[in-house]
């Protein structure tokens, strides 16, 4: 078949929403009032929101249909049972559990097994698994490969555990203090990067050894199923399902977040084969979600999200999706704009310590740059740098974070090609005036969750900005 160069979105439109245009001075006016705090912008301010994949993806009409036809029964759903059968038939796994988001099935999950003295270890804890690890009293421990760390050599499985670490940490520790490996496809922590069938397997039979059940934080598992069939050995011609289904029988579980491969705008679900665990799961899920056939969700949630779990699977579209990303990434590294290579699955991140090495940690480079793209774009992203981890000295001054990054993460099926070339334009601008970018100062910050309510200020402010007239940024 001819294989044509275009990357081709593989939908057309059918409903649509304005973008938020707005004017230069306009902008300034309400980064301002935002006090450089990219999370208190209106969104209807913002013409590219690039903030988060996570419940931001576009419904298909399909989709939009289960919507009107879910079946909302307090007990025993057609939706529901839709959901249950369609997860069963993926995962191989007999216990489903909705819930309402990944979180909240990280957190049943912790009260079943975490607590005081003992270790849950995984190629890398995604930020709301790790807190809810150690909400629990148990200590989350990261054990990725080095090269996942190295963001300027591309690798093909840079989301990979390291598997001698593990070996040595359970060495270390004891088996039996460690209740729960979690495996993160892609691993969303460092860059998107998938893992491996092959790392599956090793971290799968190492935890069989050790009695260690596994399971996996499958946000992203059907973008984690294209990359193995792209790069490993063995996969290029094998469905994504089948690939999936390998992928889910490495395992003894799965955590989702629904808000990301299933195209739901919310939702999540636990699925496993331990009746003993799940049977106190539920026990849990009546006191803080609902019922066991609704979880935290309404019957059209469960409709839409069983849907959505069939069409990820749809080849076409996770190439377009891998592709953009890819195409993005590339566009960003012809401006001279570093970022972590190779491109991930749901993002691209920007390195804003290299792009920036004039402005000091404490002046958070990566913010700086999140503020200049929405200054010069009206493009929002999110730092991951010095401000989210927010860590302090004895005198409350910030620590530099070990990254200053940038990132772009793209909703499913939001954005078009032109949308994406305007990005990498706005970033063209930006690399011209890089040296003028000045960094940011703190006026007021909480201690914990730092990023999500701090104020910043400029660290010298050249342009006094005026209020334009017929401008309402209340
Ligand atoms: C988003 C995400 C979660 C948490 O899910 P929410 O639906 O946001 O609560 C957990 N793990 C990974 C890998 C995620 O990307």
């Amino acid at each position: 078949m001819w294989k044509w160069k275009t990357i081709i979105e593989p939908f057309r439109i059918k409903s649509v929403e304005p973008l938020g245009f707005t004017t230069d001075a306009e902008r300034a006016l309400v980064l301002k009032q935002a006090h450089y705090n990219l999370f208190n912008i209106k969104a209807d301010k913002i013409m590219v929101d690039l903030l988060t994949d996570s419940g931001t993806g576009a419904m298909s009409a399909m989709q939009w249909g289960g919507i009107m036809t879910g079946d909302e029964s307090y007990a025993g759903a057609r939706s529901y049972h839709n959901f249950e059968d369609t997860i069963k038939d993926l995962t191989g796994y007999q216990e489903v559990i909705p819930v309402h988001q990944g979180r909240a099935g990280e957190k049943i999950l912790m009260s079943l097994i975490g607590g005081k003295g003992k270790y849950v270890v995984s190629n890398s804890h995604f930020d709301t698994t790790r807190a809810n690890v150690e909400s629990s009293g148990a200590t989350a421990v990261d054990l990725p490969v080095k090269s996942g760390l190295d963001f300027d050599k591309p690798a093909p499985f840079k989301g990979n555990m390291d598997i001698d670490a593990l070996n040595k940490f359970i060495k270390k520790t004891g088996a039996k203090n460690i209740p729960l490996c979690i495996m993160t496809v892609t691993n969303n922590s460092l860059g998107g990067q998938p893992v491996s069938m092959e790392n599956l397997k090793a971290a799968q039979s190492v935890c069989r050894k050790h009695n260690i059940p596994m399971f996996l934080d499958c946000a992203r598992f059907a973008e984690n199923a294209y990359f193995i069939k792209l790069r490993e050995k063995g996969f290029s011609k094998m469905p994504i399902k089948k690939i999936a289904q390998e992928m889910f029988d490495t395992a003894d579980g799965a955590i989702m977040s629904a808000k990301k491969d299933a195209f739901a705008n919310i939702g999540g679900f636990i699925a496993m084969n331990n009746a003993g665990w799940s049977e106190k799961a539920r026990q849990i899920l009546i006191l803080t979600e609902g019922f066991r056939t609704y979880g935290g969700l309404a019957g059209r949630d469960l409709e839409a999200i069983a849907i959505g779990l069939k069409e990820i699977l749809d080849e076409k579209y996770l190439q377009y999706r891998i592709s953009s990303t890819e195409y993005l990434g590339n566009g960003l590294l012809k401006c001279g704009i570093p970022i972590i290579r190779p491109t991930g699955g749901h993002g691209v991140y920007v390195n804003a310590k290299k792009f920036l090495p004039h402005i000091k940690a404490k002046n958070f480079p990566a913010q700086s740059l999140a503020c200049q793209l929405y200054l010069i774009g009206g493009i929002r992203t999110v730092e991951i740098g010095t401000l989210m981890f927010g860590r302090r000295d004895k005198k409350g001054d910030f620590l530099p974070a070990d990254m200053e990054l940038v990132r772009l993460a793209i909703p499913r099926r939001v954005y078009t090609q032109s949308h994406i070339d305007y990005v990498i334009e706005v970033f063209k601008k930006i690399a011209k005036h890089k040296k003028d970018i000045k960094g940011l100062e703190i006026v007021q910050a909480p201690k914990v969750l730092t990023h999500f309510t701090a104020k910043l200020k400029p660290m010298e402010q050249k342009i006094e900005i005026r209020k334009p007239k017929a401008v309402s940024c209340k």
